[in-house]
């Protein structure tokens, strides 16, 4: 599941939605379209979306910090997964939730994802 990103257009004016669609070139991904849900106004690049949360971003943020969170965004693809979840428990039998007490999958994701508190020693290692 992608998340939603809030934009506003600066076509239409809008508070809306980025919409994003790959461009292929035969089965090659090549790129990525970027425009408004609401107006369909086209951004050229990345640097044009006027997304709401950077525009929401006080001013007291320096770009280092942005970038900062930008990269915490691109490792959220983990933060779903049963095996980076405080609830995840693994033995040499099974993988298993003890939020929902039930047999799961390291890959699976969960809307009930938690963070662990401490980090521990990955679970998989010495498989
Ligand atoms: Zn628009």
């Amino acid at each position: 599941m992608k998340p939603t990103v809030e934009i506003i257009c600066p076509h239409c004016g809008k508070d809306t939605f980025l919409r994003r669609e790959p461009i292929y070139e035969g089965f090659k991904k090549t790129g990525e379209e970027l425009s408004c849900s609401a107006c369909g106004g086209r951004f050229d690049s990345e640097e044009e979306v006027p997304f709401k949360s950077l525009a929401a971003v006080p001013k007291i943020f320096t770009d280092a910090d942005r970038s900062k969170q930008v990269k915490i965004f691109d490792e959220g693809e983990n933060q779903g997964n049963c095996r980076y979840c405080a609830n995840y428990v693994i033995n040499p039998f099974m993988q298993f939730c003890s939020l929902h007490k039930k047999e799961v999958q390291s890959t699976d994701s969960c809307a009930r994802f938690e963070l662990p508190t401490e980090k521990p020693a990955d679970p998989l290692e010495g498989f």
